[in-house]
């Protein structure tokens, strides 16, 4: 069924109001604080997050792996041949562009901070410089950003939005649906209360996108089980006996 819903709430204290509610359910669903599934140097994160664009979890993990085994560190990457470094990534999809890119990013970075392969000085920077100088580099937009300031060491407050937690903040309303992903980001942590922890930052990403694997489904979401369905107009439609 392709129910074409709903409009996003236009009174942004109801909105801010209802993201409140439902994090609040969702955590007690899913149990918040949410453990950091890694603790990885921003600049690793980067690669991580780099190799992981459109790539399933287990594939993109095994290339990182490759990479951290065949080569001693990143600078080592950055010079190698890019067929070896393709070769080490042949597990993510398309090794071909993602290890040129990576180098390229490795190569700019040595450049622009004069010699120093790192990002560990991004924790000097607030959290929107360092996004600003992240995404000036090549293929990292706000979720790559956003998951290097907030899964890596860094531990920052910045809020990645996969597929999951998008449609489930479409369907319950917190976003138009012709809202993309990646413009996304900033309307749903604009949402969010700008005094909460990075942990809570954390949490609320974690606990959404879990909702969307394990609830919300792409297809025939369990609305019927769902902890949050008296807030949500597409779930509350769905269940209408006609559309059923
Ligand atoms: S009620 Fe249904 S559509 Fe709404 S959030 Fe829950 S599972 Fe998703």
């Amino acid at each position: 069924m392709n129910l074409k819903f709903p409009i996003a709430e236009s009174d942004a204290a109801v909105v801010r109001q209802k993201v409140l509610q439902v994090h609040d359910r969702l955590c007690i669903a899913y149990g918040c604080p949410i453990a950091y599934f890694r603790d990885l140097d921003p600049l690793s994160e980067l690669v991580s997050a780099l190799l992981s664009h459109r790539t399933r979890n287990a594939d993109s993990g095994q290339s990182f792996q490759q990479l951290t085994e065949r080569f001693v560190d990143w600078a080592t990457v950055r010079d190698a041949p890019v067929e070896a470094v393709e070769r080490a990534i042949v597990a993510c999809t398309w090794p071909e562009q993602k290890a040129p890119r990576i180098q390229q990013v490795l190569r700019l970075i040595t450049d622009r901070r004069e010699g120093d392969l790192s990002l560990d000085f991004l924790a000097d920077l607030s959290v929107p410089a360092a996004r600003a100088w992240l995404e000036a580099l090549p293929g990292v937009g706000p979720k790559t950003s956003a998951a290097v300031m907030s899964f890596s060491q860094l531990r920052r407050s910045a809020l990645p939005v996969d597929s999951h937690h998008h449609r489930v903040a479409v369907r319950l309303g917190l976003i138009p649906a012709k809202v993309a992903v990646g413009p996304s980001h900033a309307l749903l942590e604009a949402q969010l209360p700008q005094d909460w922890a990075a942990q809570q930052v954390y949490d609320n990403h974690e606990v959404m996108m879990l909702h969307g694997q394990r609830c919300c489904f792409y297809q025939n979401p369990a609305c019927n089980r769902c902890p949050v369905l008296d807030l949500c107009p597409f779930g509350q439609v769905l269940l209408e006996p006609k559309n059923r």
